[in-house]
């Protein structure tokens, strides 16, 4: 089958996909309601997924809703995504036991040999994925956690047909629609959900094997069509990012009053840097037993709202939030670009989302960055 090619799979015969990758020893990991949240665990069927599961989302407001829609992709996105699979929010790097002769025996965790099939995730999403791939597979110190787990992850995307009111994507260029023409598409299976089935293209040789187990026809013109509508429908945001030279303007406006807004709202919570899909910072530190018999390594997120974060030598670089905000949005969209060759942003939303102060990212930048300064 080539590539190119794009097959229908009928509703009913979704959950083929969850036994064929089971025959296939896949865990899968997929999308479920839970604690009033889309949240990615592991799950082993069709039923699992959110079916007839909308979202209501806004600046600090997130609401799930349900409708009789037999549709299971009809969402935007949870709190988290691939993020803490691969970079998980705190492991034990490596751990030192006394010896009954009083050496020390330093010992490191087995690395986890999983297979999984991840489904349902967005263009943002993989979007993210290849950032943290550069941040922590291609750079000069290659990170050995993040490697085991990235290792043999099958990708099954689905095109965004319900993009929440905070997401932005369609400005920053991930979404809302993956990437199919591209020669490095980023997924092995692209699904697009209609009403009665799922369109289906292969972006890799495992998805090409997949794809040969499954049920799948020839498209029609009308689904083909149906696909194109709805891509056309959720590209229109509400949300984007200006099309302003973001980078130096952020760069050069460090004195805008608008950061001074900000500080007076923002509770530097953390929230959206653990929300997003692309942070990487990290904190280390010992975890020893009472008896001081073993002593545990351990790495966990960081934020730069954080006082820690921005201590060093005896200095403290960022003492307000103002500081700590100015930090958290310059990285992200001016010098994530000298370092990463594009901006850290993938317009997922999620900042916007869950902070606790209705903080709206993409509006802070159009306020510092747009005319009116
Ligand atoms: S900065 Fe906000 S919108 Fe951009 S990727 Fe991070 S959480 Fe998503
Ligand atoms: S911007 Fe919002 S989520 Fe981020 S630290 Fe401030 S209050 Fe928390």
């Amino acid at each position: 089958m080539s590539r190119a090619t794009v097959h229908f799979l009928l509703r009913s015969d979704l959950e083929r996909l969850f036994t064929t990758l089971t025959d296939n020893q896949y865990e899968i990991i997929g999308p479920t309601v839970k604690d009033g949240a889309v949240l990615y665990t592991p799950i082993q069927h069709s039923e699992q997924l959110p079916q007839g599961w909308q979202q209501l989302q806004a600046p600090g407001a997130y609401r799930m809703t349900r409708d009789n829609s037999q549709r299971y992709f009809a969402w935007a996105n949870g709190p988290q995504a691939l993020k803490p699979w691969l970079f998980a929010p705190r492991e034990i790097i490596w751990q030192a036991e006394r010896q009954p002769d009083g050496s020390l025996q330093f010992s490191e965790p087995a690395q986890p040999d999983r297979k999984l099939a991840f489904i349902g995730l967005r263009n943002c999403d993989l979007a993210a994925l290849k950032l943290q791939d550069q941040h922590f597979l291609q750079g000069q110190y290659r990170d050995p956690y993040y490697a085991a787990r990235r290792k043999g992850l099958l990708l099954i995307a689905v095109n965004c047909s319900h993009p929440a009111d905070t997401c932005f994507c369609a400005s920053t260029g991930d979404g809302p629609h993956a990437k199919a023409d591209s020669e490095q598409p980023g997924f092995d299976l692209c699904l697009t959900e209609l009403d009665d089935g799922f369109l289906v293209q292969s972006g890799s040789e495992p998805g090409d094997q997949l794809l040969e187990q499954l049920p799948v026809s020839p498209t029609t013109e009308n689904q083909l069509h149906q696909q194109l509508q709805q891509a056309l429908q959720a590209a229109k945001q509400q949300r984007a990012l200006p099309s302003l030279p973001i980078k130096d303007l952020l760069a050069e406006r460090r004195d805008h009053p608008q950061w001074d807004d900000i500080a007076e709202r923002c509770l530097a919570c953390g929230n959206c840097t653990q929300v997003c899909p692309t942070c990487f910072c990290h904190a280390e530190g010992e975890q020893v037993s009472l008896n001081s018999a073993v002593s545990e390594h351990t790495r966990e997120w960081a934020s730069c709202f954080s006082e820690g974060h921005g201590y060093m030598a005896g200095h403290q670089a960022r003492p307000g939030i103002r500081e700590r905000y100015q930090q958290w949005m310059t990285h992200k969209l001016s010098y994530w670009h000298d370092q990463y060759g594009r901006s850290g942003c993938t317009g997922c939303g999620r900042c916007t989302t869950w902070c606790p102060a209705a903080i709206d990212f993409p509006l802070e930048v159009s306020r510092i960055c747009g005319d009116d300064e």
